[in-house]
């Protein structure tokens, strides 16, 4: 007999999956990870118009671009969300994310605190989100520095940023405290499995229902 297909497998809406942090708080390690280790997920790679770094590939990393043309996109209502952070603008562009969507993949977002929040009002249902806490801020100066890719001056600016950004802990859905990356990797992977399973994901439940209704009937006809 032809076995039902399982609706938690495939034909589910795909989930925007957005990792916050203050820099240096493990976000960019986690992302990398979850990226190799998962091929139902791609990164939305954002529009900057912040220098790139060395270890930087454009269009990999980032769509490193000028003011003007950071702004001309922005203005044409092409990014689903922007934002100034440290000094630089990011944007998301809509439609890769819009076409994900659609065809049920799952898109990360390595996005700010502004960003989520413009997000939630426009995609509320679509969006799991995760902020990651340092296990100190010691811990987060010494990670930001072992990058050894950012000046002094852009390291303070950004130290200076995290109170900020961890103020808005509680506009998460799930928080995760990064003090061993394995273990906080671990987290992050069973977050996105059963949340790829919530009932409103599965857009073909409607239809597998009908068809054990019909059953039922079926077997209540041939029983009567
Ligand atoms: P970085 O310069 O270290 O790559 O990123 C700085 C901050 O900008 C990080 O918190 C990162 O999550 C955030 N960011 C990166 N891309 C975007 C984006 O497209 N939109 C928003 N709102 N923030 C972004």
């Amino acid at each position: 007999m032809p076995q039902p297909s399982n609706p938690l497998a495939s034909d589910r809406r795909g989930v925007m999956f957005v990792i916050s942090s203050p820099s240096g708080a493990g976000k960019s390690a986690l992302s990398r990870l979850l990226l190799q280790s998962d091929k139902d997920i791609s990164l939305s790679v954002s529009v900057t118009t912040r220098p790139r770094r060395p270890s930087e590939v454009d269009g990999v990393h980032y769509h490193f671009l000028s003011v003007k043309a950071f702004e001309a996109l922005r203005d044409r209502g092409d990014l689903l969300e922007w934002a100034e952070v440290h000094g630089n603008f990011y944007g998301t562009p809509r439609g890769p994310v819009e076409l994900a969507l659609a065809e049920g993949r799952d898109v990360l977002f390595d996005i700010d605190v502004q960003g989520t929040l413009q997000l939630y009002t426009k995609m509320r249902s679509d969006v799991v989100s995760v902020f990651i806490l340092p296990p100190s801020i010691p811990e987060l100066e010494r990670r930001l520095r072992r990058r050894a890719e950012d000046t002094d001056a852009v390291i303070a600016r950004r130290l200076k940023n995290a109170e900020g950004e961890i103020a808005h802990w509680g506009d998460y859905d799930y928080v995760l405290v990064n003090a061993d990356i394995e273990k906080c990797f671990g987290e992050l992977k069973q977050i996105l499995a059963v949340e790829r399973m919530k009932r409103h994901r599965q857009t073909q439940l409607g239809e597998e229902i009908a068809r054990l209704n019909a059953e039922l009937a079926a077997e209540a006809a041939r029983l009567s």
